[in-house]
């Protein structure tokens, strides 16, 4: 099944249980200001959940455009290396505002995947909170999910991957118990099933979340019930539509397979598994999509996160051989593509490769020496980049911290970061005192609260202060 055809069958199923279909909203959060990208499909109903918006309905679903690449939810990391993330997605999810809870969404998802999209039920595993025994009990007796199969997750202490039954979108508001359904692909591929010590592996992989969205979270941390008790899914489209295509991996998918072709043809490159035809197919979606939601790579905020995505696909095309611009190309495969669904893309279309093209040539004219810079420090390097040299790398070449990581990462390396966050404050001290600092402008509150002065500037922190080139 195509995945056209699962984002029109997933719709047709909740349509015909009365849910309003509704558009994807923008991935730049219209109204939220603590929140830096759409993360899910829930953003659009954040205070419908805390009952201050009010809709003529009470069930909904669609198809969302999502980001995770920075924030409370980052997968930037991730691409490349596991089979099932991207930084931009597509969620297909349901809602229920104060009507239907647990059992019925149990029911629907239940029935969507093995009487609809017919998957075997044997492949299925779920989660459900440590403490949700109405959960599990709904999974075992009502459906007849074997026991052995349903299995009991706590609180994430912070494992980046691991499972994690307690669900938030951001450090405050809406969050919830929440229930996962995995699939196995099989004994062949590496992995246990979730809750494991090796669950971060790619054999059991969550395709759909069911979020009892029963609180808000305060600042302090204390949980309030919200007004009513609600029901928020969401269902990768591209981990579905691997399961329904029986592949394994996300990159394999119908979506992707001209992608990858037509990275393959623009960078010469024979292997179509190569990482980075994934990496650049993942990320030009991202970029394409942010630009279109009126993102414009920048030194600050969300433009930043797009400059450091647009930046490692371009370092990988480099990496590849590719010595002139290419990845504005790109965008033509990928309205061909997408362009059906989100028709703004395809409207856009010239805009967003003029602005991709503007900064594949900035960059493209310090990638090189930044490179050659970096192999010199890496051949002198035992096991970590210097600080100074990393802030180097970002000061002279534009070579966001994180992208630095990520070529250290490749070579068993890591980036001193310590001593790179010590190099910027130097930095930033001494263009102080020259009477040449100015004041940072308006951030998200999630990204501002990072930067208090002492709290740890981590990645995310770090690209909000800007490159210089
Ligand atoms: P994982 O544990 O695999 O990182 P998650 O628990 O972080 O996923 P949720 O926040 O529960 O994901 O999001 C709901 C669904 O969205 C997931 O079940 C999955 O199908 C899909 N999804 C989440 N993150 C990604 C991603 N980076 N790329 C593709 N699909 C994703
Ligand atoms: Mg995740
Ligand atoms: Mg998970
Ligand atoms: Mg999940």
């Amino acid at each position: 099944m195509k995945t056209a055809e699962i984002r029109s069958t997933f719709l047709d199923y909740f349509r015909s249980k009365g849910h309003t279909i509704v558009p994807s909203s923008s991935l730049v959060p219209a109204s939220d200001p603590t929140l830096l990208f759409t993360n899910s499909g829930m953003v659009q109903f954040k205070n419908v959940f805390l009952g201050s918006e009010k809709l003529s309905y009470v069930r909904a679903a669609d198809v969302q455009r999502c980001l995770r690449a920075g924030g409370k939810h980052n997968d930037l990391d991730a691409v490349g290396y596991t089979a099932r993330h991207h930084t931009f997605f597509e969620m297909l999810g349901n809602w229920s505002f104060g009507d239907y809870f647990k059992r019925d969404a149990i029911a629907f998802a239940w029935e969507l995947l093995t009487g609809v999209f017919k998957l075997p039920k044997d492949k299925l595993w779920v989660t459900v909170y440590h403490t949700d025994d109405e959960a599990f009990d709904l999974w075992n007796k009502d459906i007849g999910v074997p026991a052995e199969r349903i299995v009991r997750i706590g609180d994430n202490k912070g494992a980046p991957f691991a499972s994690d039954n307690f669900w938030q979108m951001a450090d405050t508001g809406p969050c919830g118990p929440c229930t996962e359904i995995f699939y196995d692909h099989g004994e062949e591929i590496a992995g246990g099933p979730p809750g494991s010590p090796d669950e971060d592996g790619d054999r059991y992989i969550e395709i759909w979340n069911l979020v009892f969205m029963q609180f808000d979270r305060a600042p302090d941390g204390t949980l309030s019930p919200l007004p009513a008790p609600c029901v928020d899914t969401g269902m990768g489209l591209e981990r579905l539509a691997a399961v329904l295509q029986h592949v394994h991996s996300n990159y394999e998918i119908d979506l992707f397979e001209h992608l990858i072709k037509v990275a393959a043809e623009l960078t010469a490159t024979k292997d179509l598994a190569n990482k980075s035809l994934r990496v650049i197919a993942d990320h030009i979606r991202a970029c394409s999509f942010l630009i279109v939601d009126g993102v414009l790579p920048s030194n600050e905020g969300r433009g930043y996160v797009l400059r450091r995505i647009i930046r490692r696909a371009l370092r990988h095309g480099w990496m590849l051989g590719v010595r002139g611009d290419f990845f504005w190309k790109m965008v033509q495969p990928l309205v061909e593509e997408m362009g059906e669904a989100y028709p703004e893309l395809a409207q856009k279309q010239a805009f967003v490769e003029d602005a991709l093209r503007t900064e594949e040539r900035r960059f493209g004219e310090t990638l090189e020496n930044g490179m050659r810079l970096f192999d010199a420090v890496a051949a002198k390097s035992n096991d970590s980049i210097p600080g100074a040299d990393a802030f180097r790398l970002y000061d002279t070449y534009g070579f966001p911290v994180d992208l630095t990581a990520d070529i250290a990462r490749e070579r068993g390396l890591t980036v001193d970061m310590d001593g790179f966050e010590q190099s910027m404050r130097e930095q930033q001290e001494r263009s102080r005192e020259g009477g040449k600092f100015e004041a940072k402008g308006q951030m998200p509150a999630e990204l501002a609260s990072q930067l208090q002065p002492t709290a740890f500037l981590g990645y995310d922190a770090l690209m909000s202060q800007g490159s210089k080139v």
